[in-house]
């Protein structure tokens, strides 16, 4: 009896093992899906204010016209 209650506790822990090696091998690959990296790319352009010749990303940015600023209080000294 004490074999046979031996080999059923290492079947139950080499399958917990097996579950738990699979589970950390499926864990990565969304991560590396190359779709999100392409998106990060494309909307972190980088503009310079007109003022102080910072460099932001374009969704911050003030525009005023043509011109580039990277806050209001620029925007306002430069006219
Ligand atoms: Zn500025």
């Amino acid at each position: 009896m004490g074999r046979l209650f031996l080999v059923l506790v290492l079947l139950a822990v080499s399958l917990t093992v097996v579950k738990l090696i699979k589970n950390k091998l499926d864990e990565p690959r969304p991560k590396l899906k190359k779709g999100s990296s392409r998106k990060d790319s494309t909307n972190n352009k980088m503009v310079k204010c007109l003022h102080c010749g910072l460099h932001i990303p374009e969704k911050e940015a003030i525009k005023k016209g043509d011109k580039i600023f990277c806050s209001l209080e620029h925007a306002e000294q430069e006219i």
